[in-house]
């Protein structure tokens, strides 16, 4: 269990902490820029490659095509029942009253932004602002392509924190994980520098600044020292596992504790998330968070689930993620492999799947802190 292999070696003395999951994540755009081969496109279908149907005619032919010539995937759709592709939000009144109904049902208080790549949305800074507006505080994940442009006028708007996803600090690392297609030198090059300059920008803006960086199994652990001599002397970074390379992930972590010198500092317990995090201290005085997944279920919903089993059920349930569709309309999901679950918006505040996330929070909240 992951959950158990993540808390092997800390020790009873290591201080653990506990808080509820208050998050809510948002796509608010499918396009992105890059074609990585591990990307899970928050379980909708990469809407490029699957346009409108034609009026009258069945949706996307009765199906999703997978692999189409952006180059772009989505990992888990050919078992995960998306019903509809992904559409821009708007920054209007239909995207505030959606915020709004869900903080209402779920107390939430943070609202991250995701994609495809946030930074593409041309209206970006205005729903970061709408979202601030709406009682939330709003921090968006990138990929760093288009940040030096966007982000000055997002941080305007009120945008708290930028998480950085960085995969290769050199063109071949970075080339390797993309589509066959794409995988070209000059283009990874172009798209490390435009990384570095967002990171640039976000730390001059001074924006709360963080690189998440996945290490999916033995070989890319010395791929994860080289961006961690390069990253960490100027802003925090997290190492992930990864969701669909299981144990070979967390015994590549491991390797990497071990060889980094890191002892653990701090476990930070999220009620109502399968995310939780493990702080390390470095011999040089710096900070290695390290963000693992444990196997937590919603009680009812999971129950029946086909892949409610140790190794097909990679996130667990992880949080509430918006969507709106090519119609406008917003659907609430509560699993990225099992995208027939969503819900469209007034539905889900009223189902017994929002009743039942509240209750696991509670739950959970009390049994941790026990
Ligand atoms: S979190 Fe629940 S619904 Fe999603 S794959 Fe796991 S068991 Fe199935």
């Amino acid at each position: 269990m992951i959950q158990h292999r993540a808390s092997q070696g800390l020790g009873s003395a290591v201080p653990v902490r506990v808080s509820v999951d208050r998050t809510l994540r948002v796509k608010v755009i499918d396009a992105c820029g890059m074609t990585c081969t591990f990307c899970h496109n928050e379980g909708t279908p990469v809407s490029a490659d699957n346009p409108a149907p034609a009026a009258g005619s069945a949706p996307f032919g009765g199906a999703f095509n997978p692999a189409g010539p952006s180059g772009r995937v989505s990992i888990y759709l050919a078992r995960n029942g998306a019903r509809f592709a992904a559409a821009p939000m708007h920054p209007d009144e239909g995207f505030r009253a959606a915020l709004e109904q869900l903080q209402e049902a779920l107390g939430f208080t943070e609202v991250h932004l995701t994609g495809g790549e946030p930074t593409l949305h041309p209206k970006l800074a205005q729903l970061v602002a709408l979202a601030g507006n709406s009682g939330y505080r709003v921090s968006v994940t990138s990929n760093g392509e288009n940040g030096a442009r966007i982000l000055p006028g997002c941080v305007r708007a009120g945008l708290q924190r930028v998480n950085f996803s960085i995969f290769g600090t050199d063109s071949g690392e970075l080339a390797e994980v993309q589509n066959e297609k794409f995988r070209r030198a000059s283009l990874a090059v172009a798209k490390i520098e435009a990384l570095d300059e967002s990171i640039r920008v976000a730390l001059d803006l001074g924006l709360s600044t963080r690189a998440n960086v996945v290490l999916p199994d033995g070989s890319h652990v010395r791929r994860v020292h080289r961006l961690l001599e390069r990253y960490s002397p100027c802003l925090s970074v997290r190492v992930l596992s990864s969701l669909s390379d299981g144990e070979e992930s967390l015994d590549a972590i491991d390797t990497l504790l071990a060889e980094l010198g890191a002892t653990p500092h701090e476990v930070h317990l999220i009620a109502g998330t399968s995310g939780f995090r493990i702080s390390y201290r470095l011999p040089n005085g710096g900070v290695l968070v390290v963000k693992h997944i444990r196997p937590l279920r919603l009680p009812e919903t999971c129950a029946g689930c086909r892949f409610n089993n140790e190794t097909d059920c990679h996130e667990g349930y992880y949080g509430v993620r918006l969507y709106r569709d090519r119609a406008g309309t917003f659907h609430v999901g509560v699993c990225i492999q099992r995208m027939d679950l969503c819900l469209p918006m007034e539905e889900f505040v009223r189902s017994g799947l929002c009743e039942g996330i509240r209750a696991l929070r509670d739950q959970e909240f009390h049994d941790l802190r026990a």
